[in-house]
């Protein structure tokens, strides 16, 4: 139910124009309502198909990231040979690879610590056979 904007008199919610005064029905409100409306829900469906769209990218990101950051077996091992060589790949690869800058330098690490360890073997042991050979008499029998 409706009323003229110019007269007053009442009109049913179909009519276009007053039958009184001929005054345009006050219908526009709510044609400019509608369409305001309109834009609004146009607007809400890109908002809920953007965040659609970035989850694929992340999706398709960790798929296209393994191709070129997965740890190379023959840079571990020149990490584990030459130690020195696989902390140098592991600073300039941290930024861009970082899982195969990481790998690079977990075996360069387990390499230090295994020289480490057999360096001090090394050092125990040539400390023993001269001890060994000093207190021994059989060196008298030289
Ligand atoms: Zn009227």
């Amino acid at each position: 139910m409706k009323w003229c904007t110019n007269c007053g008199t009442e009109m049913a919610d179909s009519d276009r124009f007053c039958a009184n005064c001929g005054t345009p029905a006050p219908q526009q409100e709510t044609q400019q309502q509608t369409p305001a409306q309109n834009t609004v829900i146009p607007e809400q469906q890109p908002v809920s198909t953007a965040p659609q769209q970035p989850a694929y990218v992340e999706s398709q990101a960790p798929a296209a990231a393994p191709s070129n950051d997965v740890p190379n077996g023959g840079l571990n091992f020149l990490a584990f040979v030459l130690p020195l060589v696989g902390l140098i790949l592991f600073l300039s690869m941290k930024g861009s690879t970082p899982v195969k800058a990481k790998s690079i330098g977990k075996w360069a690490l387990i390499s230090f610590i295994i020289s480490a360890v057999l360096c001090v073997l090394l050092i125990g042991l040539i400390i023993l056979l001269a001890v060994v050979a000093m207190s021994s008499e059989y060196y008298y029998y030289y």
